[in-house]
């Protein structure tokens, strides 16, 4: 059986939230460990720039997600991490996969239309506009063959495929044309009932945070604003405790949905069988992050271990695009 190549990443943010982690760590550990799959796992440093020019804690931020992404199961041997600013191919391939698209295409990308409007932005910069082309660049370099990513970034991938067809149709068969894959579980509700989970919006869970603070944090989160009081039957649709249930607690979800149309179940008793289920499952996590900020000469150890790794692939791309081109 061929093992595909994987490439996926993150924008380092800090630390990790459950939402990271239902929406693409869990799926990248379950292909790591698959058989099935090679893994490169990107710190998208330079992806950071295009929505804030503030460089300032992009390293810490940097280290404390690669904390948790080992601290979750990623194996260092098995997939290597690093960062995208170590790797200077990167910004040369992004700058010859620039010149395969127009800025029309560019433009007409939906999911760039949801951050304009998500982020409230009135002028553009030529990097933003171009972020399909450098995550293009951070696939193709180490020549991707699969993306495992949530629906809203399936028009980047055929964004990247346009690309890969048109330089191999333009120079030479170099690169396969990258597919996704989806991610099953692709995003969780913020605490807050916003469609997305984030740190900035203060509605996540992290995956460092130890159960006293899940507590607080759930004791707050929105319910079915018509279920008042315990007895008041209740709409587990609509509920985003439901919603965290159904990932975090799956055996016992069929009693809740029963339960809680019934009446018989309260918001607060029900939250606290959550705050159960996602301590438990964050209590090994949070030991392996914390046995691991002891030990940080082996977490740079094993970054700078996943840039050597990335750099070797990175240089033996770059080297076939150049002969393909003639340059260089
Ligand atoms: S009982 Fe549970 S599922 Fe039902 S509305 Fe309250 S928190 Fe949500």
């Amino acid at each position: 059986m061929k093992i595909k190549r994987i490439l996926s990443g993150m924008r380092p943010t800090g630390k990790l939230h459950i939402g990271h982690y239902v929406g693409a760590l869990e799926n990248w550990i379950n292909l790591q460990n698959s058989g099935q799959y090679q893994n490169f796992h990107l710190i998208a440093d330079y992806h950071v720039l295009t929505t804030g020019l503030d460089s300032s804690n992009i390293y810490n931020d940097s280290i404390e997600m690669l904390i948790d992404w080992l601290a979750s199961g990623l194996d260092p041997n098995k997939s290597p991490m690093f960062r995208q600013s170590k790797i200077k191919e990167h910004t040369e391939l992004h700058l010859i996969f620039s010149m395969l698209i127009t800025t029309s295409r560019l433009e007409r990308n939906p999911t760039l239309k949801d951050q304009v409007r998500d982020l409230n932005l009135e002028n553009m910069s030529y990097g933003h506009l171009g972020y399909p082309v450098l995550q293009t660049a951070d696939i193709l370099l180490y020549k991707g063959e699969v993306v495992p990513v949530g629906e809203d970034q399936v028009p980047h991938i055929e964004i990247s495929r346009e690309i890969a067809r048109k330089f191999n149709a333009q120079y030479g068969e170099v690169f396969i044309e990258p597919i996704p894959l989806l991610t099953k579980f692709s995003r969780l509700v913020g605490l807050d009932g916003n469609a997305k989970m984030s740190k900035s919006l203060g509605n996540s869970i992290l995956l460092s945070d130890e159960k006293e603070i899940v507590k607080a944090k759930l004791k707050k989160a929105v319910t079915d604003p018509q279920k008042l009081r315990k007895g008041d039957p209740g709409r587990p649709e609509v509920c985003l405790v439901f919603s965290y249930h159904k990932k975090f607690n799956s055996e016992e979800i069929n009693l809740i949905e029963t339960d809680c149309k019934s009446g018989l179940l309260g918001c607060f008793d029900c939250k606290m069988k959550c705050v159960e289920k996602i301590s438990s499952f964050l209590e090994p996590i949070i030991a392996k992050r914390k046995e691991l900020e002891s030990n940080m000469n082996y977490v740079l150890d094993v970054l700078s271990d996943g840039e050597r790794k990335g750099k070797l692939e990175a240089e033996k791309t770059i080297s076939d695009v150049r002969a393909k081109m003639g340059i260089g």
